[in-house]
Order: structure tokens, then C-alpha cells, then sequence
């Protein structure tokens, strides 16, 4: 990347909006600035479906920006760019400049010119081809070599006459999707591992904004086990602007079914009643639906009897981005995101602690709530966890 103090970035699906569009335009400009802020002053404006930010204090780190920017959804490209004045000599000169900053030696390139405005005296083609020549030259002078090739170049030399003339030299792709804030909210049910990270930030991609659940058994869980899923949380809110992640206690009712119910039953019991929980704590904060991070087959309660059995529990749609996923391309995801050094920390989770060793792969839903039948104090448990849940602003 060149040395700038200026991004232009480049949104996709938003610019079909319609008359919906100001607004997700909008959303996207302030999560922009809720993801810079903490970096120091920025201007976030925007001009012919770009967004142009630039850097308002001295000694901004602009790569930690754009890290952070990449996970903004709804940005499709970053480019990193030079602002200079609209005369030939000054856009050369930039142009080679944004040019000798990168690793350029032995690579090849080609200059394109957009020309927004129709009054500049040059026209497009004459401008790539001045340009050209002034980086090869400037390139040469320096004792590094670089080639033209218009068909396949490695570095594409993007020139843009605007309000002024802007040259981009570098295109990073951003996280694509849509801003936060524009699909709504639903709740994430969110264990330690590798799936439901991704299935939540699958979602959130979408533009909806998550709250997260957790269960947590504690003497049988430990405080690792909660901290890492803290540390999950924080992980997908780079992405998703902030997460409200309940800690909901989950011993008594955990213990209550052991002692009550069918041992080959245990684990699509719990999942029922953890799906209850996180309805009523969805519901409470206005979230329209509920994410979790299964898959057809993975596990005995992931058969499709036992997600029949698990849907049953609720109203509100469940989403299983993850459903069709095989764990390796799950896997590929958690890394891309950055939560996989964090899922595959060792610590036990709640549904771990007591599986059965002869879970059904078949359940059968009348089966289970007759067996449901003698957690007869379920509801004010169920009320009971709620209430002593833990509130955490991640
Ligand atoms: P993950 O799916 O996160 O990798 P896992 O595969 O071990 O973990 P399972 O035990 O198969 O998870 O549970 C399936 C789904 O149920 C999870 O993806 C998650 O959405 C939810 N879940 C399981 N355990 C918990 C928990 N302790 N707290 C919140 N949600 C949970
Ligand atoms: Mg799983």
C-alpha cells in the first residue's frame, strides 16, 4: 500500500437501493466512523458512490484503518489514494510518487483514466499514456525496472479527474455484505467453537445486528470457558459494531434434566430449552430471528430428526447459515475472520460436559415432551436463568 492519508472506498449492493438508498448510505458512513474513531480524526464524505475518508490528524496509522475498515460491511474495495491538483504536472508527478512507494521492481502496469469531469482539456486516453510514460521514466530513475502491459498488468494506476484529480494505485478488497444496522437484529446462540462465530458473522454480513447468548455451567465450565467466548464476542464486534452477550447460568436447569430425563435424550433436551432461552431474550431486545451455528450430520443432535426436534422448541426462525457447510469450509471462514486461533482453544462447553455415550440420532419429538414432562419446574428455572443472566457490552 502507498503512504496516504486517504481512502476512497468503493460500495456494491447499496448503489441498487432505490429510494432506500441515503439510508444504508448513511449507515455505512457511521459505521465507518465508529470503526476510526478510536484511531483519531477522520472525514467520512461521500460523492458519486464513493465514500472518501481521510485522516484529519497527523500520524494516523493508515494500516491499522484499513484493517479495521475490511471489516466494514457493505465496503467492497479500498483503495488507497493521492489527492492532487488538476494539471497534468501535478497528477505525473503523484502518480510516480504513489508509484515508487510499492514493490514494484521487475512487475508490470497500466494507467487508466477516468475523466468525471468533461471540462478537463486532456481526454482520457492521452491522460493514461502522459502518465504512463512519466512513471516508467521516474521508475527508471530510480534504478528499479517496471513494464507496461495493458492487458494483464499487475499493478493497475487508476487516475481519477473529480473535483480534483485522485490517483489510486492499490485495491484491497473490503468484507462486501451490508452496513450493520440495515437487516434488522436477531440473536446468536454462541458456544465456545468454531461454527457459531462464523454463522453469526454470516448473518451479521447481511446487515443484521447481533446480540449473543451464551450458556454457561459453571462449576462444570470453567471461567477459561466463558472468557473465551467473551473473547469470540469481541472478535465478530470488529464486525458487527458492538454485541450485547447475556451469560445465561445453565447448571440447575443442566443438572434438573440429568436427573429427570432419558440419558439418550439428555442433549436434544438441553438444546431444546437453551432454544427457549434465547427466544425470550431475543424476543425482549426486538430480535427477529435466532442463529446458530449447526450443521446437517455434524453431531447426534444435528441429525435432521434432532433439528426437527430443536426447531420445534421455538417461533422464531432459526438461521443455520452453517447447514449446508461442511466443517472444513466452516473452518476456512473461522480462519478468514480471524476467530480460529480462539474456537480451537481447549476449553470444555456445556453441552461437552455430560453428553451422552449413546445419544439418539432418531429422537422423536412426542418421545421428548413426554420426557419433558417431569422437568416440572422448568418454567420458573427457565425465568430464574433469565433473570440472573450476565450482561456484557462487548
Ligand atoms: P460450535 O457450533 O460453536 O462450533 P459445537 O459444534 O461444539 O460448537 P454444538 O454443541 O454442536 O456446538 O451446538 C450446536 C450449536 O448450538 C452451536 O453452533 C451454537 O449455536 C449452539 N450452542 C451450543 N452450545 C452452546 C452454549 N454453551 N451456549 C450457546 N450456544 C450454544
Ligand atoms: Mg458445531
Amino acid at each position: 500500500m502507498q503512504k496516504t492519508n486517504l481512502l476512497l472506498l468503493k460500495y456494491g449492493e447499496i448503489a441498487l437501493k432505490g429510494l432506500n438508498r441515503p439510508r444504508f448510505e448513511q449507515k455505512l458512513i457511521d459505521n465507518i466512523n465508529s470503526a476510526l474513531a478510536p484511531l483519531g480524526k477522520f472525514s467520512v464524505k461521500k460523492a458519486q458512490s464513493t465514500i472518501y475518508v481521510e485522516a484529519l490528524d497527523e500520524g494516523i496509522d493508515m494500516y491499522e484503518a484499513v484493517e479495521r475498515l475490511k471489516k466494514v460491511f457493505g465496503i467492497v474495495n479500498i483503495c488507497p489514494a493521492a489527492r492532487c491538483e488538476k494539471g497534468m504536472d501535478s497528477i505525473k508527478e503523484t502518480a510516480a510518487r504513489c508509484v515508487l512507494d510499492m514493490d514494484i521492481d521487475g512487475k508490470s502496469f497500466k494507467v487508466e483514466t477516468k475523466r468525471e469531469d468533461k471540462r478537463f482539456p486532456l481526454k482520457s486516453p492521452e491522460i493514461s499514456r502522459e502518465v504512463g510514460g512519466a512513471i516508467l521514466r521516474a521508475v527508471n530513475k530510480d534504478g528499479r525496472n517496471i513494464r507496461v502491459d495493458v492487458h494483464d498488468p499487475d499493478i493497475l494506476v487508476q487516475v481519477e479527474i473529480r473535483d480534483d484529480a485522485y490517483i489510486v494505485a492499490d485495491i484491497i478488497s473490503g468484507a462486501g455484505g451490508m452496513p450493520v444496522g440495515t437487516g434488522g437484529r436477531a440473536a446468536l446462540l454462541l458456544s465456545g467453537g468454531i461454527d457459531s462465530p462464523v454463522a453469526g458473522w454470516m448473518i451479521s454480513k447481511r446487515g443484521v445486528a447481533l446480540d449473543a447468548v451464551y450458556f454457561h455451567s459453571p462449576p462444570y465450565t470453567s471461567e477459561r470457558a466463558k472468557d473465551k467466548v467473551v473473547d469470540l464476542a469481541k472478535i465478530l464486534s470488529a464486525y458487527t459494531r458492538g454485541i450485547r452477550l447475556y451469560v445465561v447460568p445453565f447448571t440447575d436447569i443442566q443438572l434438573d434434566i440429568i436427573d429427570n430425563c432419558p440419558k439418550n435424550y439428555l442433549t436434544v433436551i438441553m438444546r431444546r430449552i437453551m432454544m427457549r432461552i434465547a427466544e425470550r431474550i431475543a424476543v425482549s431486545n426486538k430480535d427477529m430471528a435466532l442463529i446458530t451455528g449447526e450443521s446437517i450430520g455434524q453431531v447426534a443432535s444435528q441429525t435432521m430428526e434432532a433439528l426437527y426436534c430443536t426447531n420445534s422448541a421455538v417461533n422464531l426462525p432459526v438461521f443455520r447459515p452453517c447447514i449446508g457447510m461442511d466443517k472444513e469450509e466452516i473452518t476456512a471462514i473461522s480462519k478468514k475472520i480471524g476467530a480460529y486461533e480462539t474456537s480451537i482453544q481447549p476449553y470444555e462447553d456445556c453441552c461437552t460436559i455430560f453428553v451422552p455415550k449413546h445419544p439418539k440420532t432418531k429422537p422423536r419429538l412426542d418421545e421428548i415432551t413426554e420426557a419433558e414432562k417431569s422437568l416440572t419446574n422448568i418454567d420458573e428455572m427457565i425465568e430464574k436463568a433469565i433473570e440472573d443472566a450476565e450482561i456484557i457490552k462487548v
